[in-house]
């Protein structure tokens, strides 16, 4: 039976990002070549070609790069969940690591480019799906003013 949309596991080259998510810990794949990031991941650096690029943290703080709120099923196991906001987050360590992802415990009408975001882990369960995955998705950061943009 199919999982999707939720991760494959075992052996993937995912997996210990999803193992950490279950721990609490975001992380994220980082070249012992050239010390990037490499996400997504890969078997080896599209920077340098270094085949070593262990799972570091992260501070789980970056800001918002785009969003969109979605209000039409795309996909029949995602009919429960609308409507959702989903976004691309930079990170603070490095703004190239673009980071897809879930947005919540926010107002989509109150979000802005550049917002200061912190990362938060939510259980995700689909109708009709077996299983559930730990998620690493972000949120407005606590205390920082929405909608705020920088002159
Ligand atoms: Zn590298």
């Amino acid at each position: 039976m199919s999982t999707a949309p939720l991760p494959e596991r075992g052996g993937s080259l995912t997996e210990p990002f999803w193992q950490a998510a279950e721990e609490g810990r975001f992380v994220m794949p980082r070249c012992s070549g050239c010390a990037r990031y490499v996400w997504y991941p890969e078997e080896a650096c599209p920077h340098c070609g270094e085949n070593e690029i262990p799972w570091v943290p992260v501070s789980g703080r970056g800001q918002l790069f785009s969003w969109a709120e979605v209000k039409h099923e795309l996909y029949p196991a995602y009919e429960d969940t609308l409507p959702y906001v989903t976004g691309i987050v930079t990170l603070e360590e490095d703004a190239r690591v673009r980071y897809v992802t879930r947005i919540v415990d926010a107002d989509p009408a109150a979000l802005a480019i550049d917002q200061p975001m912190q990362v938060v882990f939510r259980t995700l369960a689909f109708k009709g799906v077996d299983g559930e995955v730990v998620a690493p998705v972000f949120r407005p950061s606590a205390g920082a003013a929405p909608g705020k943009v920088d002159e």
